[in-house]
């Protein structure tokens, strides 16, 4: 693996901005500490991005109290917040190269990925809650007596948004889009390994005219900088994306002050593929909904069942398409496989790929890394995974794939539910009847049939049981940004 770019591939751009954000102004950290973040296909150092900690917290939480009690933003129509918002997406798509060779720069996903999925569903989310910002309705209640009653929705306040690595931007659209057209103000915390992209969209976000302290951007650490928002009083409401243990402190820190909570968590979402499947459309769903993006999606297809006639074949046919995924420099538009996104993602895989061995699962392709330059994993595929085993059970983030075999649709109905996880599944068959069944049956937040890995802004997205609390996108994202108030006023 060469560091060097060959011709053929993408030029990571400049680096722009690596400072705090606070108000309308790129700053250094108040201890004047840095971190560097790390180019994962190369394992090279990027730049030095400024540490945020509790006093750059504290700063930017009152930038965003101050903009939420008393800026332009606090009088301004919801109309002309949904235009900011379209001018943010339309800056951002006028800007689609750049912001998606940083991202493959910093996160190491292909560019053709970024390109073509991270980038375009980023934005049209943007421009789709920027088309509610002036449709949040109140309603009328016809309550007993001379009172007239209605309802308004009206912005939480300050919304203090913890964000992963995996889709770095498309979590700050998620996040920013229903935040911003509900009228709330905004202090996020990106990932540590992926903060570029983001401070490069708040800089955007300034030229496309939001008043300053309406999006305050903090990078740093999880448990300073991100532990600080969540205790801070000022801060009204915790957005997190990230992992379920995460999710346990934050709530446990979150209830000195009562926050609002939504939490979008992990999974080990069953992929269901029935004998009467198209197989080539299943085969190659599968293949996409696990190895997409390095395997690295919180709805990744990582428990695969597939019904016991077709099984045998199934699997030697997804291990040869596995085997024969193109894995490389992300900056290459035929890059199918980046690296994972850093050292502690690496070693997490591999132990993996060493319990499912150590447990008699059988590898029938990759299961080894690539190179011994960046974080390269090979596209794995184990067969003879039983549901008791670490691969089948635990959510490894990273290319590994378990296939399970089944007999009959209520036993893969009764395991595919056999877990604390709930936010995606999918079922492959031609029969429209089991579809139907199946897509009630199983507990989670999405259910894919004969598809994988389909998303849309205007689609809810969310977990049941330990994946989540609230869903994203859609209208059901506005609910996550708004309190209710209820009006009664006397006629008489
Ligand atoms: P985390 O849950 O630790 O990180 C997510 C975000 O939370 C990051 O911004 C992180 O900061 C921040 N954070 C960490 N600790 C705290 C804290 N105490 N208070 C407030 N914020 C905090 O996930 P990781 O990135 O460490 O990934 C670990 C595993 O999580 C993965 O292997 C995967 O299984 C799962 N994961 C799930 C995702 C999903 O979409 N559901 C996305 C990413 C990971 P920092 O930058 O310091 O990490």
């Amino acid at each position: 693996m060469s560091s060097t770019l060959e011709p053929n591939t993408v030029t990571p751009p400049r680096i722009r901005q690596t400072g705090i954000l606070i108000g309308d102004e790129f700053r250094p950290s108040v201890s004047g500490k840095t971190f560097a973040t790390v180019n994962p296909a190369t394992e090279e150092v990027i730049c030095q991005v400024a540490e945020g900690d509790a006093a750059d917290v504290d700063l930017a939480v009152h930038a965003a109290r101050a903009a939420f009690e008393t800026g332009p933003w606090s009088r301004m129509d919801a109309r002309d917040r949904g235009r900011l918002l379209n001018r943010l997406a339309d800056l951002a798509e006028s800007h689609i190269d750049e912001l998606a060779a940083l991202e493959t720069l910093d996160n190491g996903k292909p560019i053709s990925d970024a390109r073509a999925a991270d980038l375009p569903l980023a934005i049209d989310c943007l421009r789709y809650y920027a088309g509610w910002a002036d449709k949040v309705h109140g309603q009328t209640i016809p309550v007993r007596g001379d009172y007239f009653c209605y309802t308004r929705r009206e912005p939480i306040g300050v919304c203090g948004q913890i964000i992963p690595w995996n889709f770095p931007l498309l979590m700050v659209a998620w996040k920013w889009g229903p935040a911003l057209a509900t009228g709330n103000t905004i202090v996020m915390k990106p990932a540590e390994q992926t903060p570029l992209s983001c401070l490069r969209l708040a800089e955007l976000a300034l030229e496309a005219g939001f008043p300053p302290g309406v999006i305050n951007v903090v990078p740093g650490y999880g448990p300073t900088a991100g532990a600080a928002l969540v205790r801070h009083p000022q801060v009204d409401k915790i957005a997190f994306t990230g992992e379920g243990t995460t999710a346990k402190i934050i709530m446990k820190e979150a209830s000195e002050t009562l926050k609002r909570l939504t939490f979008e968590l992990g999974g080990k979402s069953p992929n269901i593929v029935f004998a009467d499947a198209d197989l080539d459309a299943a085969i190659a769903g599968a293949e996409f909904g696990l190895f997409f993006n390095q395997g690295q999606c919180c709805c990744a297809g990582s428990r695969l069942f597939v019904e016991e006639s077709v099984h045998d074949e199934f699997v030697e046919r997804i291990a040869k398409r596995a085997s024969q995924r193109v894995l490389g420099n992300p900056f290459d538009p035929e890059t199918q496989q980046g690296p994972q996104v850093d050292q502690a993602q690496f070693d997490k895989i591999m132990r993996y790929i060493d319990r499912g061995q150590a447990q008699g699962a059988q590898c029938q392709a990759g299961g080894r890394r690539r190179g011994n330059r960046g974080y390269f994993v090979e596209p794995t595929v184990f067969s003879n995974v039983t549901d008791q085993m670490d691969i089948a059970r635990e959510e490894i983030f990273g290319p590994v794939m378990s296939i399970l075999k089944f007999r009959d649709i209520d036993e893969v109905t009764r395991r595919a539910n056999n877990t604390a996880f709930g936010l995606a599944a999918a079922v492959w068959t031609r029969d429209v009847k089991k579809a139907h069944q199946m897509s009630h049956a199983l507990r989670a937040g999405t259910v894919w049939v004969n598809c994988y890995d389909v998303f849309d802004a205007g689609a809810p997205f969310g977990g049941f049981k330990m994946s989540g609390i609230g869903r994203e996108c859609g209208e059901a994202g506005l609910a996550n940004y708004t309190e209710l108030k209820t009006v009664t006023m006397a006629m008489k």
